[in-house]
């Protein structure tokens, strides 16, 4: 009765407030939870939120008098968490995904020439039919699409597919003839063409024909993107690869108040230092950040263009792609770091990430001071060289999720005694390294509590293997957690910002559908975001039509 009273009054005070401006706002009765820096569940019962959108003090059990407060905001004991942080994710990448050909989870060639007949009549207009998302490997007979299967469907204009990690297109005769390639094409260093496949640096052949989005074009990305992410109750990203149009189009949004995910921006290569010739400071509220540089050591497993120390045990002529020589990849790391960014470099076998290790090494005894050098993906390192990560400051920048999808291909392609230092996150934690989280959006979902759910389960949606994948690698909650939150913060220089709810930080939180401390790993996976909030202000909230019935697990 008197909990029922209290809980009326409380209602009735956020309605008689609500109308107020700026003003301090208590989040109360809810069951918080984050994650310290050394992985602990800490958890506290209300948030309350100064004016500024920052957090003004973080309480266990409160039993605020009302009027103290201007707005109170009961949470009913719903559970909230602080935003997620993707450390690793492709912004503009995944907006444009959604509006373009979705070829995720096609189960056949056959299904990958339906979409495109149907997304080809549907979009009469496009000059060119751009789809991302094919992966050979879930399909029956695992061949790889030709130029040939495409031409049967669409040949009245380009068309390019791009395959789910990103590493290879396959395209129709049309795009080669408007990308000029023809059979005496030389083959560039660094890349493969084969019946219409264009492998790694290959690409680029193709990316040079395509036109360029209009401004408008990627404004319309970045908004889909922000959309999905905050969705998914992902408030921060560390937006890899940047192109001088994707800044320009973060800065109009800023500029428009159209913000709400924070984005520490890594550009792409050195194509940005005559317009951005040092990290900026800070910008629109700490909205965005212009802090590294992300360069590429080489390729991916999936189309062996990883660059391992002994050959592929599925092509045993090859040991993949070496992108650039020792003294390129110091040279261009130098380059970056002598302008103060951070450097941030794609590396995914275990020669890439032992070079790359090297490189650092020795910009770590050139330059002193804080400087958070990182790996993205650390996919298969040699377990000889994981414990050269702490001493010298080296992050590594990894994405659950890849081991969930990755695990029979990387067997195949290494086997399975190779792959004591594959995706190995307790290791890395174990020497002492700093880790973050992230997705590798739009390669892998977005959504973060699959993440977190293989994370501590090394399993997959469905529960495979039983026991999980390599199992001495799984984390604790609190420790996959924090990967998703402070760990991927500080990875971008932003853990006095953002990352955890303190006292003087953002107050950007979301509250979900159930409580992860005490579910299994799939409902984990399961979670639903219910509302998202970014400096105090509910930015996004679920329809309650949208919400499945798993809610309340
Ligand atoms: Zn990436």
């Amino acid at each position: 009765m008197r909990s029922a009273m209290h809980k009326a009054l409380l209602a009735l005070g956020a309605l008689l407030v609500s109308s107020t401006a700026s003003a301090e706002t208590l989040i109360s009765n809810v069951n918080g939870i984050q994650a310290t820096a050394d992985g602990k569940i800490e958890h506290f019962g209300s948030l309350l939120i100064g004016d500024d959108g920052r957090v003004k003090q973080v309480m266990k059990n409160p039993t605020p008098r009302l009027s103290r407060f201007d707005r109170i905001i009961n949470g009913e004991g719903r559970t909230l968490l602080p935003g997620l942080i993707d450390a690793h994710g492709h912004v503009l990448g995944l907006g444009f995904g959604a509006l373009q050909l979705d070829l995720v989870g096609t189960s056949s060639l056959d299904d990958l020439k339906q979409r495109l007949r149907a997304y080809a009549s549907a979009h009469p207009d496009a000059r060119w039919i751009i789809g991302r998302g094919w992966n050979q490997e879930l399909w029956p007979n695992k061949r790889f699409p030709t130029e040939t299967d495409l031409d049967s469907v669409v040949n009245d204009r380009p068309v390019v597919l791009e395959r789910v990690d990103g590493h290879a297109y396959v395209v129709n005769s049309a795009a080669m003839k408007a990308a000029g390639v023809t059979g005496e094409t030389p083959t560039p260093a660094g890349g493969r063409i084969e019946n219409g496949l264009f492998v790694d640096n290959a690409k680029n052949l193709i990316d040079k024909a395509i036109p360029t989005a209009t401004p408008a074009e990627l404004d319309e990305a970045l908004a889909k993107a922000q959309d999905i992410l905050l969705s998914y109750g992902v408030t921060g990203v560390g937006s890899m690869s940047t192109a001088l149009g994707d800044w320009q189009a973060m800065k109009r949004a800023g500029d428009a108040g159209g913000l709400n995910v924070r984005l520490m921006v890594y550009a792409d290569e050195l194509k940005l230092l005559a317009e951005v010739p040092h990290p900026t400071d800070w910008l629109y509220g700490d909205r965005l950040r212009m802090v590294g540089i992300k360069y590429y050591a080489d390729g991916a497993l999936g189309s062996r263009g990883a660059w391992l120390k002994q050959p592929y045990a599925d092509q045993p002529d090859t040991r993949g792609l070496q992108f650039h020589s020792d003294a390129e990849m110091l040279g261009l790391a130098d380059k970056a770091a002598a302008a103060g960014f951070q450097v941030a470099t794609h590396a995914i076998g275990d020669a890439a990430n032992a070079q790359v290790i090297s490189v650092y090494e020795q910009l770590h005894a050139k330059y002193p001071g804080d400087r958070r050098w990182r790996i993205e993906h650390f996919q298969i390192a040699d377990p000889a060289d994981i414990p050269r990560l702490a001493p010298a400051g080296i992050i590594a920048s990894m994405q659950p999720t890849h081991q969930t999808s990755d695990r029979l291909m990387a067997e195949k392609r290494m086997g399975l005694d190779r792959l004591c230092g594959a995706y190995a996150w307790q290791t890395v934690l174990k020497t002492g390294a700093k880790l973050a989280f992230g997705s590798d959006f739009p390669v892998e979902s977005a959504n973060p509590f699959p993440g977190l759910s293989a994370a501590v389960s090394r399993q997959d949606m469905s529960g495979q293997p039983p026991g999980g994948w390599i199992p001495a690698q799984r984390l604790t909650l609190g420790e996959a957690l924090h990967a998703f939150t402070g760990g991927a913060a500080y990875a971008g220089f932003a853990e006095q910002k953002i990352g955890t709810l303190e006292p003087g930080k953002w107050a950007d939180f979301i509250i979900i559908d159930r409580n992860p401390t005490k579910v299994d790993a799939q409902s984990l996976a399961r979670t639903e975001v219910l509302e998202t909030w970014v400096a105090g202000k509910k930015v996004w909230s679920r329809a309650p039509s949208a919400s499945r019935p798993e809610r309340g697990q």
